[in-house]
């Protein structure tokens, strides 16, 4: 089972859409794929609809009041299910964290979906603070989303260190799978200029080559709780966007061998 850890130091750069459309890609690629909702904000929900607050979720897993089987929800592509974190209290949202960053906690819940997903996608909230650096010592991989702006160099830097920290100090098989480029405006110069510095500072292909440009329909599939209708009534270029970096980025966690490539021989 891989664990794929969406994190940035930044809030508002696509984390969250990002985790659900390539989630979505995923799963439309025959991967049973489950996202998980650590961002106590409930975005996942929200942007799925499925922001019913008394649901219960990871929250009530972790009090032992629900077992987590219950708690996982079905979605309209038979592949893909979600895990939201259930009745948090935006009020006591640092009482929901601490439970999460207790100890083994969250690796012993991911190690009850083993063999049950082949993809967790694990959808941190903003920052680099307690929960998402439990989720990358509990990940395989981490795709970082970045906004091509003036500070994303630093942010950048931010968490590249961390990533090198905890695949030092707790999980050596870390891999950082890319930083990709996201609500990308190709008609602001400052971002193409950010882009090519990214490019030339980061060779070797950290830097992933599919770029997601900014677009409206993003923000209206989310305002309206529907990625999954977006990707029935998504601009051609923006499914294909996503189908494309699930191939790329199961490539690169699974790479093929010879055999298994259809070769033309
Ligand atoms: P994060 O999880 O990093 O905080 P979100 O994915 O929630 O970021 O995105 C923040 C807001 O920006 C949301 O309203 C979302 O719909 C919108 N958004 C995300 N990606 C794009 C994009 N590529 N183009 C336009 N709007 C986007
Ligand atoms: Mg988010």
């Amino acid at each position: 089972m891989h664990i794929l850890v969406v994190a940035s130091q930044k809030g508002g750069v696509g984390k969250t859409t990002i985790s659900l459309n390539l989630g979505l890609a995923f799963a439309r690629a025959g991967q049973r794929t489950l996202i998980m909702e650590l961002d106590a904000q409930g975005s996942v929900g929200l942007s799925l609809g499925l922001a019913d607050r008394a649901r219960p979720g990871l929250a009530e897993v972790m009090t032992g009041a629900e077992a987590l089987p219950d708690v996982l929800q079905r979605t309209r592509d038979p592949q893909l299910q979600v895990l939201l974190v259930g009745r948090v209290d935006p009020a006591t949202v640092g009482g929901f964290e601490e439970a999460l960053t207790r100890g083994p906690v969250l690796s012993g819940i991911l190690g009850q979906l083993r063999g049950e997903f082949d993809v967790v996608v694990l959808d941190c909230p903003a920052g680099l603070g307690r929960v998402t650096t439990r989720a990358l010592e509990a990940g395989t991989h981490v795709l970082t989303p970045l906004q091509a702006e003036p500070l994303a160099l630093r942010s950048l830097g931010q968490i590249l260190a961390l990533v090198d920290r905890v695949r030092a100090e707790k999980n050596t098989s870390l891999t950082l799978l890319g930083v990709i480029l996201s609500m990308f405006d190709r008609q602001t110069p400052a971002s193409l200029e950010v882009a090519e510095t990214l490019w030339t500072k980061f060779p070797g292909g950290i830097i992933l080559d599919t770029i997601i440009p900014r677009d409206e329909t993003f923000l209206e599939a989310s305002l309206r709780g529907a990625p999954l209708l977006l990707m029935q009534k998504r601009p051609p270029p923006l499914s294909r966007l996503f189908d494309q970096l699930a191939t790329d980025l199961l490539d690169r966690i699974e790479p093929k061998t010879a055999e298994e490539d259809d070769g033309p021989i």
